[in-house]
Protein backbone atom coordinates (compact mmCIF):
# COMPACT_ATOMS: atom_id res chain seq x y z
CA UNK A 1 0.00 0.00 0.00
CA UNK A 2 1.26 3.24 -0.56
CA UNK A 3 1.65 6.23 2.04
CA UNK A 4 -0.53 9.45 1.13
CA UNK A 5 0.38 12.79 2.43
CA UNK A 6 -1.72 14.19 4.73
CA UNK A 7 -2.69 17.63 2.56
CA UNK A 8 -3.88 17.61 -0.91
CA UNK A 9 -5.09 20.54 -3.08
CA UNK A 10 -9.17 19.77 -3.76
CA UNK A 11 -12.30 22.43 -4.63
CA UNK A 12 -9.40 25.11 -5.28
CA UNK A 13 -7.63 24.90 -1.70
CA UNK A 14 -5.12 23.10 0.42
CA UNK A 15 -7.45 20.51 2.76
CA UNK A 16 -6.60 17.92 4.57
CA UNK A 17 -6.78 14.11 2.64
CA UNK A 18 -9.58 13.22 4.48
CA UNK A 19 -11.52 16.19 3.37
CA UNK A 20 -11.22 15.79 -0.51
CA UNK A 21 -14.21 13.95 -1.41
CA UNK A 22 -16.14 13.39 -4.84
CA UNK A 23 -19.66 13.10 -4.60
CA UNK A 24 -21.16 9.11 -4.75
CA UNK A 25 -23.41 11.15 -7.15
CA UNK A 26 -20.60 12.21 -9.65
CA UNK A 27 -20.27 11.35 -12.69
CA UNK A 28 -16.70 10.67 -11.66
CA UNK A 29 -17.60 8.11 -9.42
CA UNK A 30 -20.81 7.21 -11.48
CA UNK A 31 -18.98 6.64 -15.10
CA UNK A 32 -15.59 6.77 -13.70
CA UNK A 33 -15.15 10.25 -15.72
CA UNK A 34 -11.75 11.60 -14.28
CA UNK A 35 -8.53 12.10 -16.29
CA UNK A 36 -5.62 11.53 -14.49
CA UNK A 37 -1.54 11.04 -14.39
CA UNK A 38 0.95 10.53 -12.23
CA UNK A 39 4.62 12.33 -12.05
CA UNK A 40 7.62 11.78 -10.04
CA UNK A 41 9.48 14.89 -7.72
CA UNK A 42 12.91 14.08 -6.96
CA UNK A 43 15.39 15.04 -4.57
CA UNK A 44 18.20 16.05 -6.44
CA UNK A 45 21.63 17.95 -5.48
CA UNK A 46 20.12 21.07 -6.29
CA UNK A 47 16.71 20.26 -4.23
CA UNK A 48 13.43 18.85 -5.50
CA UNK A 49 11.92 18.85 -8.99
CA UNK A 50 8.89 17.55 -10.72
CA UNK A 51 10.36 15.83 -13.79
CA UNK A 52 8.58 16.35 -17.30
CA UNK A 53 5.85 18.56 -15.85
CA UNK A 54 4.47 20.09 -19.00
CA UNK A 55 4.46 16.77 -20.59
CA UNK A 56 1.99 15.14 -17.85
CA UNK A 57 0.33 18.22 -17.62
CA UNK A 58 -0.26 18.12 -21.87
CA UNK A 59 -1.24 14.81 -21.61
CA UNK A 60 -3.98 15.14 -19.19
CA UNK A 61 -5.28 18.21 -20.95
CA UNK A 62 -5.23 15.49 -24.17
CA UNK A 63 -6.62 12.53 -21.81
CA UNK A 64 -9.48 15.15 -21.31
CA UNK A 65 -9.73 16.64 -24.51
CA UNK A 66 -9.90 12.61 -26.24
CA UNK A 67 -13.01 11.89 -24.32
CA UNK A 68 -14.92 15.19 -24.59
CA UNK A 69 -14.48 16.97 -20.88
CA UNK A 70 -13.64 20.27 -22.24
CA UNK A 71 -14.33 22.53 -19.44
CA UNK A 72 -10.66 21.85 -18.06
CA UNK A 73 -8.58 23.09 -20.55
CA UNK A 74 -9.55 27.09 -20.22
CA UNK A 75 -9.50 26.96 -17.05
CA UNK A 76 -6.22 25.44 -16.04
CA UNK A 77 -2.64 27.56 -17.64
CA UNK A 78 0.17 25.24 -17.13
CA UNK A 79 1.63 28.22 -14.94
CA UNK A 80 -1.69 27.61 -12.51
CA UNK A 81 -1.00 23.58 -12.37
CA UNK A 82 2.30 24.32 -12.37
CA UNK A 83 1.94 26.64 -9.01
CA UNK A 84 -0.63 24.17 -7.43
CA UNK A 85 2.03 21.88 -7.31
CA UNK A 86 3.87 24.30 -5.89
CA UNK A 87 1.75 24.90 -3.19
CA UNK A 88 0.85 20.68 -2.85
CA UNK A 89 4.61 20.74 -1.88
CA UNK A 90 4.59 23.53 0.60
CA UNK A 91 1.77 22.11 2.60
CA UNK A 92 3.62 18.80 2.97
CA UNK A 93 6.92 17.84 4.62
CA UNK A 94 9.08 14.92 2.84
CA UNK A 95 12.53 14.23 2.34
CA UNK A 96 12.67 11.19 -0.06
CA UNK A 97 11.47 11.05 -3.51
CA UNK A 98 7.50 11.42 -4.37
CA UNK A 99 4.68 10.85 -6.83
CA UNK A 100 2.03 13.40 -7.16
CA UNK A 101 -1.34 11.99 -8.62
CA UNK A 102 -2.81 14.96 -10.51
CA UNK A 103 -6.96 14.13 -11.51
CA UNK A 104 -9.41 16.17 -13.33
CA UNK A 105 -13.18 14.64 -11.99
CA UNK A 106 -16.21 15.03 -13.34
CA UNK A 107 -18.32 16.51 -10.25
CA UNK A 108 -21.57 17.51 -11.93
CA UNK A 109 -23.91 15.18 -10.03
CA UNK A 110 -25.75 12.19 -12.22
CA UNK A 111 -25.39 14.30 -15.56
CA UNK A 112 -26.23 11.26 -17.81
CA UNK A 113 -23.24 9.59 -19.90
CA UNK A 114 -22.41 12.25 -21.66
CA UNK A 115 -18.92 14.75 -20.99
CA UNK A 116 -19.00 18.13 -23.33
CA UNK A 117 -19.77 20.85 -20.99
CA UNK A 118 -19.99 19.04 -17.71
CA UNK A 119 -17.71 20.79 -14.71
CA UNK A 120 -14.20 19.49 -13.91
CA UNK A 121 -12.35 20.06 -10.34
CA UNK A 122 -8.77 19.02 -10.00
CA UNK A 123 -7.09 17.04 -7.16
CA UNK A 124 -3.75 16.60 -6.42
CA UNK A 125 -2.33 14.61 -4.08
CA UNK A 126 1.61 13.12 -2.91
CA UNK A 127 2.30 9.68 -2.33
CA UNK A 128 4.94 7.46 -1.93
CA UNK A 129 4.82 4.04 -3.14
CA UNK A 130 7.33 1.32 -4.15
CA UNK A 131 7.67 0.01 -7.45
CA UNK A 132 4.93 -1.86 -9.59
CA UNK A 133 7.10 -4.05 -10.88
CA UNK A 134 10.13 -5.70 -9.47
CA UNK A 135 13.24 -4.05 -10.29
CA UNK A 136 15.51 -6.78 -10.53
CA UNK A 137 13.82 -9.14 -12.60
CA UNK A 138 9.85 -9.36 -14.04
CA UNK A 139 8.19 -12.52 -14.84
CA UNK A 140 5.45 -11.60 -17.11
CA UNK A 141 2.17 -13.57 -18.61
CA UNK A 142 0.31 -13.23 -21.56
CA UNK A 143 -3.11 -11.50 -20.54
CA UNK A 144 -6.08 -13.56 -20.77
CA UNK A 145 -7.52 -9.92 -21.10
CA UNK A 146 -7.33 -7.69 -24.10
CA UNK A 147 -6.18 -4.06 -24.27
CA UNK A 148 -8.87 -1.82 -25.32
CA UNK A 149 -8.58 -0.25 -28.16
CA UNK A 150 -8.45 2.99 -29.62
CA UNK A 151 -11.71 2.63 -31.47
CA UNK A 152 -13.52 1.25 -28.28
CA UNK A 153 -11.62 3.05 -24.54
CA UNK A 154 -8.87 4.66 -26.22
CA UNK A 155 -5.52 3.66 -24.28
CA UNK A 156 -3.98 6.94 -25.36
CA UNK A 157 -6.30 8.45 -22.87
CA UNK A 158 -5.55 8.27 -19.23
CA UNK A 159 -8.92 7.55 -18.27
CA UNK A 160 -9.51 6.27 -14.55
CA UNK A 161 -12.74 4.36 -15.82
CA UNK A 162 -10.80 2.50 -18.08
CA UNK A 163 -8.27 0.90 -16.14
CA UNK A 164 -10.51 -1.56 -14.99
CA UNK A 165 -8.96 -3.11 -18.19
CA UNK A 166 -5.25 -3.16 -15.79
CA UNK A 167 -7.11 -4.25 -13.24
CA UNK A 168 -8.37 -7.21 -14.84
CA UNK A 169 -5.32 -7.48 -16.59
CA UNK A 170 -2.82 -7.39 -13.69
CA UNK A 171 -5.00 -9.44 -11.39
CA UNK A 172 -4.94 -12.28 -13.18
CA UNK A 173 -1.34 -12.23 -13.51
CA UNK A 174 -0.82 -12.32 -9.96
CA UNK A 175 -3.99 -15.00 -9.50
CA UNK A 176 -1.37 -17.17 -11.89
CA UNK A 177 1.76 -15.89 -9.86
CA UNK A 178 3.06 -13.79 -11.89
CA UNK A 179 4.49 -9.85 -11.49
CA UNK A 180 2.61 -8.42 -14.37
CA UNK A 181 0.66 -8.82 -17.33
CA UNK A 182 1.80 -8.44 -21.42
CA UNK A 183 -1.38 -6.62 -22.64
CA UNK A 184 -2.20 -7.76 -26.83
CA UNK A 185 -4.81 -6.23 -28.94
CA UNK A 186 -7.31 -7.50 -30.17
CA UNK A 187 -5.13 -8.91 -33.31
CA UNK A 188 -2.76 -10.39 -30.93
CA UNK A 189 0.39 -7.73 -31.31
CA UNK A 190 1.84 -6.57 -27.98
CA UNK A 191 0.63 -3.35 -26.56
CA UNK A 192 2.29 -2.87 -22.87
CA UNK A 193 2.29 -4.25 -19.91
CA UNK A 194 -1.06 -3.26 -17.11
CA UNK A 195 0.22 0.24 -16.11
CA UNK A 196 3.88 0.46 -18.35
CA UNK A 197 5.27 0.49 -22.01
CA UNK A 198 7.28 -2.60 -23.16
CA UNK A 199 10.83 -1.76 -24.55
CA UNK A 200 12.28 -4.93 -26.70
CA UNK A 201 16.20 -5.90 -27.79
CA UNK A 202 17.02 -8.24 -30.87
CA UNK A 203 20.65 -7.76 -32.38
CA UNK A 204 21.33 -4.91 -30.46
CA UNK A 205 17.73 -2.78 -31.51
CA UNK A 206 15.29 -1.48 -29.25
CA UNK A 207 12.52 -1.88 -30.38
CA UNK A 208 8.77 -0.71 -28.96
CA UNK A 209 5.21 -0.93 -30.06
CA UNK A 210 4.18 2.13 -31.94
CA UNK A 211 2.06 4.92 -30.45
CA UNK A 212 -0.99 3.20 -32.65
CA UNK A 213 -0.71 0.22 -30.88
CA UNK A 214 -3.31 0.30 -28.01
CA UNK A 215 -0.65 1.77 -25.97
CA UNK A 216 -0.40 4.76 -23.38
CA UNK A 217 1.82 7.48 -24.58
CA UNK A 218 4.12 7.04 -21.82
CA UNK A 219 6.32 9.49 -20.64
CA UNK A 220 8.79 7.65 -19.01
CA UNK A 221 8.85 5.74 -22.89
CA UNK A 222 9.58 9.24 -24.84
CA UNK A 223 12.42 9.51 -22.21
CA UNK A 224 13.89 6.59 -22.84
CA UNK A 225 13.96 6.56 -26.86
CA UNK A 226 15.87 10.13 -26.42
CA UNK A 227 18.32 8.67 -23.85
CA UNK A 228 18.82 5.76 -26.27
CA UNK A 229 19.27 8.05 -29.54
CA UNK A 230 22.17 10.06 -27.71
CA UNK A 231 23.60 6.40 -27.09
CA UNK A 232 23.31 5.99 -30.65
CA UNK A 233 21.32 3.19 -29.86
CA UNK A 234 19.07 2.36 -33.45
CA UNK A 235 15.35 2.45 -32.20
CA UNK A 236 12.49 1.48 -33.83
CA UNK A 237 8.60 1.70 -33.51
CA UNK A 238 6.61 -1.55 -34.81
CA UNK A 239 4.16 -3.72 -34.55
CA UNK A 240 5.74 -6.72 -31.93
CA UNK A 241 4.44 -9.99 -32.38
CA UNK A 242 4.16 -12.21 -28.75
CA UNK A 243 6.39 -14.57 -30.24
CA UNK A 244 9.06 -11.82 -30.53
CA UNK A 245 9.22 -11.75 -27.12
CA UNK A 246 9.49 -15.57 -26.57
CA UNK A 247 13.21 -14.82 -28.51
CA UNK A 248 14.00 -11.50 -27.42
CA UNK A 249 17.41 -11.05 -26.22
CA UNK A 250 16.66 -8.79 -23.55
CA UNK A 251 13.12 -7.11 -22.33
CA UNK A 252 12.03 -4.02 -20.07
CA UNK A 253 9.46 -2.42 -18.32
CA UNK A 254 9.37 1.29 -18.07
CA UNK A 255 6.79 3.95 -16.46
CA UNK A 256 6.62 6.27 -13.83
CA UNK A 257 5.97 3.35 -11.04
CA UNK A 258 8.05 1.30 -12.83
CA UNK A 259 11.40 2.84 -13.40
CA UNK A 260 12.76 0.62 -15.87
CA UNK A 261 12.31 -2.94 -14.74
CA UNK A 262 14.38 -6.12 -16.63
CA UNK A 263 11.66 -8.45 -17.57
CA UNK A 264 13.38 -12.05 -17.45
CA UNK A 265 10.38 -14.46 -18.17
CA UNK A 266 7.55 -14.47 -20.09
CA UNK A 267 4.78 -17.09 -20.24
CA UNK A 268 7.42 -19.86 -18.70
CA UNK A 269 10.49 -18.79 -21.62
CA UNK A 270 13.85 -16.97 -20.34
CA UNK A 271 14.47 -13.92 -21.40
CA UNK A 272 18.09 -14.06 -23.17
CA UNK A 273 19.97 -15.23 -20.01
CA UNK A 274 17.22 -14.88 -17.42
CA UNK A 275 19.20 -11.54 -16.06
CA UNK A 276 19.22 -7.59 -16.62
CA UNK A 277 20.64 -7.28 -20.00
CA UNK A 278 23.45 -5.04 -21.19
CA UNK A 279 21.15 -2.06 -22.83
CA UNK A 280 18.86 -2.15 -20.19
CA UNK A 281 21.51 -1.92 -17.28
CA UNK A 282 22.68 1.02 -19.44
CA UNK A 283 19.48 2.74 -19.87
CA UNK A 284 18.04 1.63 -16.33
CA UNK A 285 20.81 3.63 -15.04
CA UNK A 286 20.91 6.77 -16.95
CA UNK A 287 17.17 6.88 -16.50
CA UNK A 288 18.03 6.72 -13.16
CA UNK A 289 20.48 9.45 -14.05
CA UNK A 290 17.90 11.60 -16.07
CA UNK A 291 15.43 11.56 -13.32
CA UNK A 292 17.80 12.93 -10.45
CA UNK A 293 19.46 15.48 -12.26
CA UNK A 294 23.47 13.91 -13.01
CA UNK A 295 22.93 13.30 -16.44
CA UNK A 296 24.07 16.28 -18.81
CA UNK A 297 21.86 17.18 -21.26
CA UNK A 298 18.62 16.42 -19.72
CA UNK A 299 18.60 18.70 -17.13
CA UNK A 300 15.46 20.89 -18.58
CA UNK A 301 13.51 17.88 -18.26
CA UNK A 302 13.40 18.68 -14.39
CA UNK A 303 11.16 21.80 -13.48
CA UNK A 304 12.00 23.84 -10.79
CA UNK A 305 8.38 23.90 -8.20
N1 LIG B 1 0.98 2.33 -19.84
C1 LIG B 1 0.01 2.42 -18.92
C2 LIG B 1 -1.27 1.68 -19.16
C3 LIG B 1 0.20 3.17 -17.75
O1 LIG B 1 -0.78 3.26 -16.85
C4 LIG B 1 1.43 3.82 -17.55
C5 LIG B 1 1.66 4.61 -16.29
N2 LIG B 1 1.24 5.93 -16.40
C6 LIG B 1 2.42 3.73 -18.55
C7 LIG B 1 2.16 2.97 -19.68
C8 LIG B 1 3.70 4.48 -18.43
O2 LIG B 1 3.47 5.84 -18.63
P1 LIG B 1 4.40 6.96 -17.96
O3 LIG B 1 5.79 6.68 -18.43
O4 LIG B 1 3.89 8.24 -18.47
O5 LIG B 1 4.26 6.80 -16.49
Amino acid sequence: MARVFEKAFWMGEIVPISEAHVSVASAAVLYGLSVYTVFPINKTKQGFFAFRLRDHYERLIRSSRIIGLDTFESQWSFEKFQQTVGELMSANTFTEDVFVRATIHATDLVPGTRSRGLTTNLSMFIYEASPIVPQNGARVKTSVWRRTPDESIPSRAKVNGAYVNSVLAKQDAIDCGYDDCIFLDNAGHVCELSAANIFMVRDGVLITPSSSSSILEGINRRTVIEIAETLGIKIVERTIDLTELYIADELFACGTSAFIAPIIEVDKRVVGKGVAGYVTQILKSKHFGVLHGTEVGFEHLLTVI
